[in-house]
């Protein structure tokens, strides 16, 4: 049996960039915390842990230490606390990121409504409401329409990980009721197209292992996009969570994962699946 890795799957551009910065600045002796974790992936986290990079909770604990601002962004009122702990800090925020939170700024500043299509907790939303004095109106699945008022002109801009229809059924239901809308789709393309690339690799093998962070909404979206179109998907976070029965019925097995799953981490994964067959030998 062989395990294929997707040639498409690794870091986006956002994340490879945080994780350079973070490996760069230790490689220099530079001491760095980071507050929150920098991406939706544990293992990932962990081995940058055992470089150096020191998790806080708040600025007050930086201690000497830089403080990394992660590819989600950080709320504006961040960046005047960290003026008044003195503390330095290395922004990693993804230029996608930034440019939402500058559309959203703007769009505040003219006396807009703003309604972001996304998740409540979502740590790149939480940001975004502090662009914005917290006062976006967060839509996703349930009818939240009731809050918003047709009468004032009124922003769409999504998270960038959110899921297409989410956002193109709010696009629809707003265009219709508010009366004076700007649409801002700043959904990533690196995720966007990802699912159209993830659609072609399920389809192409008879079973597929996709590898991600369990409470990471690109991973779960990416991971509901194989299971679509192939119904012999599972998910898992790493090589210990891999049934070796599950294998014998197939010949082929794709291996993919999100934005934040590592490379290093799927060969692992492909790794263990074949000394699997090699047991059965
Ligand atoms: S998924 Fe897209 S928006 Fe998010 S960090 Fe990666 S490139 Fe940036």
């Amino acid at each position: 049996m062989k395990a294929i890795i997707d040639p498409l799957a690794g870091f986006c551009r956002g994340v490879n960039r945080a994780i350079s910065l973070v490996e760069r600045t230790l490689e220099e002796g530079k001491p760095l915390a980071v507050k929150g974790e920098l991406i939706h992936n544990r293992l990932e986290v962990e081995r940058l842990y055992r470089l150096g990079l020191v998790p806080i909770e708040h600025l007050g604990e930086a201690d000497g230490r830089s403080v990394l601002v992660r590819t989600h962004g950080e709320e504006a009122g961040f960046f005047a606390r960290a003026g008044k702990y003195n503390v330095d800090y290395l922004d990693a925020t993804c230029p996608k990121v930034m440019r939402s939170q500058k559309v959203i700024r703007r769009a505040h500043d003219e006396g807009k409504q703003i309604i972001i299509a996304g998740h409540l907790n979502h740590p790149e939303v939480i940001a975004l409401q502090g662009h914005c004095d917290n006062a976006a109106i967060v839509v996703n699945q349930e009818d939240t329409s009731a809050a918003i008022d047709p009468q004032r002109p009124a922003l769409l801009i999504a998270q960038t990980t959110v899921k297409p229809e989410i956002f193109i059924q709010w696009q629809n239901k707003l265009k219709n009721t508010v009366k004076d809308l700007e649409i801002f789709d700043s959904r990533c393309s690196f995720v966007t197209r990802r699912g159209e690339q993830l659609t072609e690799f399920a389809r192409e093998h008879p079973a597929i292992v996709f590898v991600g962070g369990k409470h990471s909404s690109n991973s779960n979206m990416l991971y509901a996009v194989c299971r679509q179109v192939n119904s012999n998907t599972i998910f898992i976070e790493d090589e210990t969570e891999l049934d070796p029965g599950w294998f014998n019925q197939f010949h082929q097995v794709g291996i993919s994962g999100s934005a934040s799953t590592p490379m290093w981490l799927l060969k692992k994964v492909a790794e263990a699946i074949e000394s699997f067959a090699l047991k059965q030998i």
